[in-house]
């Protein structure tokens, strides 16, 4: 009797704790904090770095055909070095550089 309830009660805290997924959802879900500057010393912030989207060959093909393709990624580049100082990968950021 007391064998099941352990067994019944293990079953529930499995089930309610599945492996950690919930915490990297959340990760993924937030844009990438941005600490990252250049050679020159710039950041994301700066009017010297601007936001580029990197479209995938699906993208570009898309672009071909007048669609608007969703970029694969954004790059933060400095013009006045060249130095690509951040690439962002989340949707949130993605969609705010897209027109
Ligand atoms: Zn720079």
């Amino acid at each position: 009797m007391a064998l099941a309830v352990l067994v019944a009660a293990g079953r529930a805290v499995a089930s309610h704790a599945p492996g950690g997924e919930p915490v990297n959802d959340k990760t993924a879900a937030t844009p990438t904090p941005v600490t990252a500057s250049c050679g020159c010393n710039h950041t994301t912030d700066s009017r010297e770095v601007v936001a580029e989207p990197r479209y995938g060959l699906f993208g570009y093909s898309a672009l071909l055909f007048g669609v608007t393709a969703r970029p694969k990624r954004v790059d933060f580049v400095c013009t006045r070095c060249g130095e690509t100082i951040h690439r962002a990968h989340d949707a949130a950021t993605i969609d705010e550089h897209t027109n």
